[in-house]
């Protein structure tokens, strides 16, 4: 048997196996094999990690100038460019994704993060009022940013890198330091980011990693422990939940980015070609474990059965198989535990009434990726408003077709659940679009598009989708402290 690789906590500049003498087997979702082990973390690992990025906010960290912190910070951009490969097989190896979709999306955008918030921190602008005083001699009011200090991050499985450094990036640009727990699923691409920071020079303890779970493991540890300044999380909503009950000991600040049932409004005069592509695109990425992905499709009823024939054949054409198999765009789920729960809604929508229009189960795959976590791409129609599958967030290659006959009764139907994380609207008439656009309940509305990101602008959930916003200068408002100095003249 091949040796299994070792994911070790990364505390004050060092790999280190912790405290807890427990470790957990990490599985490659794509043959479904234990390839890893990981060595969790104890409360007290925890709080020498955290103890550990409070003295590095005093230590030579804390007194480089901003120049000399971006100019770390885009070569950690740099580094991780050098080590592409590296990063590459480990997220893959992870995720199972596709390499196709990895070495495009989740890859880049883990170096781009810290290269887009350098920039963002370097050209940040103040404010300045002048103030009239009765005396008549006036007074100057500024505001100057400073760090929030400790930053507690805890990330998920579904784009690892990806999410990890949209929240690591502005963190350090801003000055401050960080303790990160990546998902128990995913721990790999946290894990090498370590010895990126070594390289590059960035100082001890300002980087930390602790492995683990969530409840009574290194997640909660994390969020307890009283030195810790700010939370930031990306995941479920209720594990949000959780985590902004432990922010409110202490009061301390949370930036939530959470779960979703996204709608997509598809219009009769929209250009069928592009929504079908988006459409297969914001359902089946990923194999549907994108936050910002697709469940539920409002199509208008004139063209909806030719819409349906044609995701259908769009989703048929996906090839399903390992990361590294040629032509893939279909991989496997994160967990068999993930799958099963996708399954059971595949089971659900059955029993619900829906016509399954293809796949429903589990595809036969064979050679070594014979018992990874693979699902079919599934999509039903016949399904009502008020159904589990229609109202849970599922997470998986999965849609529920629903026509429609109404403008607002579709904007109505699209903002009727307890998310609000994003919508795509497909149409060619621009007044239409800008009006559906502005009456959607969401943090982000694409139109005519699904996915395009501008990193500069504020990305977050709107209900039980998130708590704040990040992304360009809006990353500010959580990673540093606003303060007023007012000087009497
Ligand atoms: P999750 O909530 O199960 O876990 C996320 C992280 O939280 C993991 O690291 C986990 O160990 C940790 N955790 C769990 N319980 C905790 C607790 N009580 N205290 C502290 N930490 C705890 O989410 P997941 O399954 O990893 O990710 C999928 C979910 O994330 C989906 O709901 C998806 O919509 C959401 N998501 C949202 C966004 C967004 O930007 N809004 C992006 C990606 C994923």
């Amino acid at each position: 048997m091949p040796q299994l690789l070792e994911f070790r906590n990364f505390i004050d500049g060092e790999f280190c196996q912790g405290t807890s003498g427990k470790t957990f087997p990490v599985v490659a979702p794509a043959t479904g094999k234990i390839y890893a082990t990981a060595y969790e973390a104890s409360r007290a690992d925890v709080d020498a990690a955290v103890a550990a990025a409070k003295a590095a906010l005093n230590g030579p960290w804390g007194k480089l100038t901003l120049p000399e912190r971006t100019n770390l910070i885009m070569a950690l951009a740099d580094e991780i460019s050098r080590r592409f490969d590296e990063f590459l097989e480990a997220e893959i190896v992870d995720t199972g994704k596709p390499k196709s979709l990895a070495s495009h999306i989740d890859i880049p955008r883990g170096a781009a993060n810290f290269k887009m918030f350098a920039d963002t921190i370097r050209s940040a602008a103040g404010e300045l009022f002048e103030m009239e005083t009765p005396d008549g001699t006036g007074a100057l009011n500024y505001s100057v940013r400073k760090p929030r200090g400790v930053i507690g991050v805890i990330s998920p499985w579904n784009l690892p890198l990806l999410l990890m450094t949209w929240k690591v990036g502005p963190a350090l640009a801003c000055g401050n330091t960080v303790v990160v727990k990546p998902s128990e699923e995913t721990p790999a691409t946290t894990t090498l980011l370590g010895e990126v920071m070594n390289k590059v020079g960035i100082p001890k303890g300002v980087y930390n990693v602790v492995h683990g779970f969530g409840p009574d493991s290194a997640g909660e540890f994390l969020t307890q422990n009283p030195d810790v300044d700010g939370i930031t999380f990306t995941g479920e909503t209720g594990t949000g939940e959780a985590i902004m009950r432990a922010g409110a000991s202490g009061v301390r600040p949370v930036s939530l980015e959470l779960g979703g049932k996204n709608p997509a409004i598809v219009f009769a005069d929209a250009d069928l070609d592009k929504a079908i592509e988006g459409t297969l695109r914001s359902v089946f990425v990923n194999c549907g474990q994108v936050c910002l992905g697709t469940e539920r499709v409002y199509v208008e009823r004139p063209i909806f059965d030719e819409f349906v024939a044609r995701l259908k054949e769009g989703a048929e054409k996906l090839k399903i198989g390992g990361p590294l198999d040629e032509g893939v765009n279909l991989g496997p789920l994160i967990s068999q535990e993930h799958r099963d729960k996708v399954l059971s809604y595949y089971s659900k929508a059955v029993e619900e009434g829906a016509t399954v229009v293809t796949g429903g189960g589990v595809p036969e795959i064979t050679g070594e990726n014979e018992a990874g976590f693979f699902v079919e791409p599934t999509i039903w129609t016949g399904l009502t408003d008020d159904t589990s599958v229609v109202r849970e967030e599922i997470f998986g290659p999965c849609c529920a077709v629903l026509p429609f006959d109404d403008e607002d009764d579709v904007i109505r139907r699209a903002n009727d659940t307890k998310y609000g994380l994003s919508a795509a609207v497909w149409t060619e008439n621009l007044s239409k679009a800008h009006r559906v656009a502005g009456q959607l309940d969401v943090g982000i509305c694409w139109v005519n598009s699904w996915f395009l990101r501008d990193l500069r602008t504020a990305f977050g959930g709107a209900k039980s989708s998130g708590v704040g916003r990040e992304g360009g200068v809006h990353s500010l408002e959580f990673y540093t402290e606003l303060k007023n100095i007012c000087v009497k003249l």
